[in-house]
């Protein structure tokens, strides 16, 4: 999975990071980062990081962040 923040709509909540610490932080900037490029789409430790991820593209209140699978690209949260 490969998160992608919107930088010109975060507006620095922390909700993000605070969610999935291990995959989103706040920069120095104040504006949300990802931690690290991707992670993987399958497996227990790929579905547990995907659910931390989903629920913090969920609770970002500006809809800064999009979740895509980094095998094909294609949009997973937030839905349609
Ligand atoms: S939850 Fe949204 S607005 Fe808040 S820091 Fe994360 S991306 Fe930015």
């Amino acid at each position: 999975m490969v998160v992608r923040v919107n930088r010109d709509r975060c507006i620095g909540s922390g909700m993000c990071a605070h969610t999935a610490p291990g995959s989103l932080a706040l920069g120095a900037d104040g504006v949300a980062h990802p931690l690290r490029g991707s992670a993987p789409d399958g497996g227990p430790a790929g579905e547990r990081l995907t659910a931390r991820l989903a629920e913090a593209v969920d609770c970002c209140p500006v809809e800064a962040l999009a979740l895509h699978s980094a095998r094909d690209g294609r949009r997973v949260a937030p839905s349609d």
